[in-house]
C-alpha cells in the first residue's frame, strides 16, 4: 500500500427508491457540459429518465445520471429525507450536505439520491453526529482512526469485487442445523448508505461537535494497517472481559488482529471449557468495560438509555412457555416441549457460536452469535456469552458483554481514555500487531 496524495471522495447513497425528490441549492452547482444551477429544484422520473426541473418549473435537463458539482462554499439540501428506517423512532426531516450530488435513475423507474464526498468532510460527519463532543478525546480520536479503516477498508475490498462477503446459512443432513453469520454487503449504486447499516450519516444538518471535528481533523489520514493492509476494524459494545476471535461472529477464518485480548490490565484467561464459562460469567472480573459511570456511558453511546445499564453482567428470565414461544416466532421452527439449551462450542470471552436446542418435536443446532441471541429474544440478548439454568418452568440466562466482542470495546476503549492511555495506545491494546499510519 502506498500512501496515496489526496484523500479518496466517496459516495453516500442518502435517499433510495424515491419516485419524486425536492431539495435546493444553495450556491453555485455545476452540471457536467452545462452551465451553473441553483435554487430550489424538483426531479422525477420519466420514461426511465430523470427530469431536473427548477423553481420555476422549467425544465434543465433530463438523463438516467445527473452529476451536480458543487462549486466553493456550496451546499444542498433535500427535503423530507426518512431516518431512522425500520426502527421504531422513523422520521422524515430537511437534511443539509458538503460536496456533489448525483441522481440516478433505478430499473423501474426510481431515484437514487447519492452525496459525494471527501472521506475526511464524511467522517467529520459521522463522529460528531454519533459521538458527543463531551467524550474523551482520545476516545473520539481513537473512534475516528477505526472509522476511517472501516471505510477505507470497505472501499478497497470493493474494488477486489471477488472478495465479496454474503450472508451464508448451511444445513446439514443427518442433524438439523442452521448456522448463519450476516456480514457488511456492497451497496451496487454507492459506496456506503446514510444509515445505520453503514454508519449513521446526516451531512452538515447535525451541529457539528466542535470536540469530534477536531478528532477527525488531528488524525487525518491516519489508520491502522497490517501487513501493509488497511484493517477491517471492527467494533462493538463491551466485551465483558475478554474479546472474541473474527470467527465466533463471522466466517471460519483468523484475521490476526481480531484475536482475543484480555480487556485489563493483566491477562484474564480464554474460556475453553462449561466450568470455566459459568464461574466467569457469574463474577464480576476488574475490566476496562466494568463501569457503571452512567455520564460516561451517554456520551459515548448514542442510544444509551438507563435500560441498557446492566451490560457487563445481566440476567433474562423467561417462562418455559414465553421461550418457546419465542423460539417458535423467531426461529421459524416449532421446538414442541422445550427441554434443554446446550452450549457446543464458545469463543474465548465465552461467546457461544454454536448452541443445541432441544424440544419434544426437534433437536437442533444454531449459530452463530448473532442469530443465537435473535433466537433467545424478543429483540436481540444482549450477546451470546451465556449459561443458561432452568430451574423448574424457568430458564434463567446469565450473560456477560452487549454486543460480538470482535475489535475494540467502545466502552473499554472510553474508560481507558478516561485513564489517561492515548489513541494509540488504546488502539495498540485492542488490535494486536497492527501498525498506525498516515497515507495522506
Ligand atoms: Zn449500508
Ligand atoms: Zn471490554
Amino acid at each position: 500500500m502506498s500512501s496515496v496524495k489526496n484523500q479518496p471522495k466517496i459516495t453516500v447513497g442518502i435517499m433510495d427508491r424515491q419516485t419524486k425528490v425536492f431539495g435546493r441549492l444553495d450556491g453555485n452547482f455545476r452540471r457536467d457540459g452545462a452551465g451553473v444551477i441553483s435554487g430550489r429544484f424538483s426531479a422525477k422520473t420519466e420514461a426511465e429518465a430523470i427530469v431536473l426541473t427548477n423553481e420555476a418549473n422549467h425544465e434543465i435537463c433530463r438523463s438516467t445520471s445527473i452529476r451536480l458539482t458543487g462549486q466553493e462554499g456550496s451546499a444542498f439540501s433535500l427535503f423530507n429525507v426518512t431516518i431512522g428506517d425500520r426502527f421504531h423512532w422513523e422520521r422524515t426531516e430537511d437534511q443539509t450536505f458538503h460536496g456533489n450530488l448525483i441522481l440516478v435513475v433505478r430499473k423501474g423507474g426510481t431515484i437514487a439520491v447519492i452525496n459525494e464526498i471527501s472521506v475526511e468532510d464524511y467522517l467529520t460527519s459521522v463522529i460528531s453526529s454519533e459521538m458527543s463532543g463531551e467524550a474523551p478525546v482520545e476516545f473520539l480520536k481513537t473512534q475516528a482512526i477505526l472509522s476511517r479503516s472501516w471505510l477505507l477498508a470497505a472501499l478497497a475490498r470493493k474494488k477486489k469485487k471477488n472478495e465479496r462477503f454474503t450472508p451464508v446459512s448451511k444445513t446439514a443432513k443427518k442433524d438439523e442445523e442452521v448456522v448463519r453469520w450476516y456480514d457488511w454487503e456492497d451497496h451496487e449504486l454507492f459506496d456506503v448508505c446514510a444509515d445505520d447499516h453503514c454508519q449513521r450519516y446526516q451531512g452538515i444538518t447535525k451541529i457539528v461537535s466542535e470536540h469530534a471535528e477536531e478528532a477527525v481533523r488531528e488524525t487525518r489520514g491516519i489508520v491502522i494497517t497490517h501487513h501493509d493492509e488497511i484493517c477491517d476494524a471492527r467494533y462493538s459494545k463491551a466485551c465483558g472481559g475478554i474479546t472474541d476471535d473474527f470467527g465466533t461472529a463471522w466466517d471460519d477464518k483468523r484475521v490476526p488482529y481480531l484475536t482475543s485480548v484480555s480487556d485489563a490490565s493483566f491477562p484474564h484467561r480464554p474460556i475453553t471449557t462449561e466450568e470455566e464459562a459459568s464461574a466467569w460469567i457469574l463474577s464480576n472480573p476488574e475490566a476496562y468495560c466494568r463501569t457503571k459511570d452512567e455520564r460516561l456511558l451517554e456520551k459515548i453511546l448514542p442510544d444509551f438509555d438507563r435500560e441498557t445499564k446492566g451490560f457487563f453482567r445481566w440476567k433474562v428470565e423467561y417462562s418455559r412457555t414465553e421461550l418457546e414461544e419465542i423460539l417458535r416466532k423467531k426461529s421459524g421452527f416449532d421446538f414442541g416441549t422445550l427441554q434443554e439449551i446446550l452450549p457446543l462450542r464458545r469463543g474465548p470471552s465465552g461467546r457461544i457460536f454454536r448452541l443445541r436446542i432441544v424440544g419434544s418435536k426437534r433437536n437442533m443446532v444454531v449459530g452463530k452469535e448473532l442469530e443465537i441471541r435473535r433466537w433467545l429474544s424478543r429483540s436481540h440478548l444482549y450477546s451470546s456469552a451465556f449459561i443458561v439454568k432452568i430451574e423448574g418452568e424457568r430458564f434463567i440466562f446469565h450473560g456477560a458483554g452487549w454486543g460480538h466482542g470482535v475489535g475494540l470495546c467502545q466502552i473499554g476503549a472510553a474508560v481507558m481514555a478516561i485513564r489517561g492511555f492515548s489513541a494509540e495506545e488504546i488502539l495498540n491494546h485492542y488490535f494486536r500487531g497492527v501498525e498506525i499510519k498516515k497515507i495522506y
